[in-house]
């Protein structure tokens, strides 16, 4: 986007979309909050207020549930064929694209991103989401089955779930809403979607969409509002069948629990402390740089950030140098300056958060290599900072940190089994980063990860056909792929005597 396009994009924005306090979007209109509150939406390059939503409470999150609970029984929705909810579906991901550049504008404007990243991953990657779940509306079947007794036939159906609660995290804010509503949708299930309130704006944005291209009232809601009360509400809410929650696993522990009354299914996307393993026959040229962007990408709030970089003894000089380096020569800044490579962290909070793990990890022996501090005094920005001199038994090395931050340490001449157990040795379990030229080892090492993906010589990222999810604390169940569209149907065995 050039110069004066994006001025006139920013300007039709603030006098715009910007201007307005959005309202709740339950069955298919635009309705204030019975609470009566607003929530300040901030741009974290300024610390600015950008614009204002409603914050729902629980009366708000009964009434969309009861939307979507309409819309499940007596909508047109889950009575249509597949190919009716995935021509839907695909008109979503086409105006999507339509207003691509604006609403990637928008999620750089909330969330902090660079511009590139918000338009080609978030809304890119989301549109290639509804795409690719929307081919599985149709196509999840059961099976007829050969029991034991012969004089029976006997078949399975697959039905969708019901309604769906989904909560969402701020760090990537459209693709997140996308990854549960779009299988969903595809199964024929209904949804109420709580976003983040630190970043509700692209989820408006979206249900503003899903109402021009005609997806029928109540099949999404749009409810903004805090965890506590909106969040809350939804999990403790009998009627609501399945909750699909991607955020701090701190959260999804109290979901776990509080979703316990009416036993709502319940699948958690939670946080990481991913080990990236650097042999010494690996490529350095690629390696020094992926490593350096996979704790530096999205300034380190990313769930599958490689936050622990073991490198082999022979090269760990070279490594820590070059990513050192990496981190020396990127330019922080706001996600809409086109140089910018990395943007601000989400919040105050955040940036508070942050720098205290640092000076935890000085109090404990780390040292700082580079970055460390807050960087500039306007926004949230934070420094990319390599630590080293870390062991297991500081927090930075077992704590998500959530930002910037990245633990180095050397691996000797150890054996495969042992590298796997330091590698291992948090209670996470989401990603794991592998980088050798020798597949023998990579393939080895790979079964002995506790991690949900691994990728060897580069990152997987997120891709809406593959599996992805957490072992230990980084979640229950998979989003994406065959096995993520399985999360919202329920296996219903019919038996018959002959
Ligand atoms: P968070 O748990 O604080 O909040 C996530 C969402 O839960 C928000 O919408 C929030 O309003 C809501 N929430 C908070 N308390 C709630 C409650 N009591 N009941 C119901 N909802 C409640 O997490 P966050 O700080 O927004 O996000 C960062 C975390 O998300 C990190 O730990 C990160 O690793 C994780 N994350 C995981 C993945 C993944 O796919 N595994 C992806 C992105 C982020």
């Amino acid at each position: 986007m050039n110069a004066p396009v994006l001025t006139d994009r920013l300007k039709a924005l603030e006098t715009g979309f910007f201007a307005e306090t959005h309202k709740l979007f339950i069955d298919g209109k635009w309705i204030d909050s019975e609470s009566g509150q607003t929530i300040d939406v901030i741009n974290p390059a300024t610390g600015q207020v950008i614009a204002k939503v409603q914050a729902a409470n629980a009366a708000d999150i009964d009434k969309a549930v009861k939307a979507a609970r309409r819309a499940f029984e007596s909508g047109p929705w889950p009575a249509m064929n597949g190919t009716e909810r995935a021509k839907l579906m695909w008109r979503l991901a086409d105006a999507l694209e339509e207003e691509g550049d604006e609403i990637g504008l928008v999620e750089t404007l909330n969330n902090g991103m660079p511009m590139m990243m918000a338009r080609m991953g978030a809304v890119g990657g989301s549109a290639n989401n509804l795409r690719y779940n929307a081919g599985w509306a149709g196509k999840i079947n059961g099976e007829t089955i050969v029991g034991h007794n012969l004089s029976r036939h006997t078949y399975t159906l697959k039905q969708p779930v019901g309604v769906v609660g989904a909560i969402t995290p701020w760090n990537f804010p459209l693709p997140m809403a996308i990854a549960k509503i779009a299988p969903a949708m595809a199964a024929g299930c209904t949804v109420v979607l709580k976003p983040a309130e630190l970043t509700p704006l692209t989820a408006i944005r979206l249900g503003k969409l899903i109402e021009r291209v005609g997806i029928p009232p109540g099949v999404v809601n749009i409810v903004t509002g805090y965890g506590d009360p909106a969040g809350k509400a939804l999990v403790e809410h009998p009627d609501v069948d399945r909750i699909s929650f991607t955020g701090s696993t701190a959260t999804g522990k109290w979901i776990v629990q509080a979703s316990a009354g009416n036993l709502k299914r319940v699948s958690l996307e939670l946080g990481g402390k991913s080990p990236v393993l650097i042999f010494p026959d690996a490529d350095l040229e690629k390696a020094i740089p992926g490593a350096a962007m996979g704790i530096f990408g999205n300034a380190g709030q990313v769930c599958v950030a490689g936050s622990r970089l073991y490198v082999h003894k022979d090269v760990f000089d070279k490594v820590v140098d070059g990513v050192t380096g990496m981190a020396k020569a990127l330019r922080v800044g706001p996600g809409i300056e086109a140089e910018t490579q990395m943007g601000p962290l989400i919040s105050q909070r955040q940036l508070d958060r942050v720098t205290s793990y640092v000076q935890s990890g000085r109090e404990q022996g780390a040292e700082v290599v580079v970055g460390g501090e807050r960087s500039g005094n306007q926004g949230y920005f934070m420094q990319p900072t390599v630590l080293a001199e870390t062991n297991r038994d500081m927090r930075v090395v077992q704590e998500e940190i959530f930002g910037p931050v990245v633990c180095a340490m050397p691996i000797n001449d150890e054996d495969i089994e042992q590298i796997a157990r330091t590698a291992n040795d948090t209670t996470y379990g989401l990603a794991a980063y592998i980088w050798t030229r020798d597949m023998s080892v990579a393939h080895k090492l790979a079964r002995k990860l506790q991690a949900g993906t691994v990728s060897v010589n580069g990152s997987a990222g997120i891709d809406a056909a593959v599996p992805f999810g957490g072992y230990k604390q980084s979640g229950w169940g998979r989003e994406n792929g065959h096995e993520g569209a399985e999360h919202f149907y329920e296996t219903k065995t019919v038996s018959v005597a002959l």
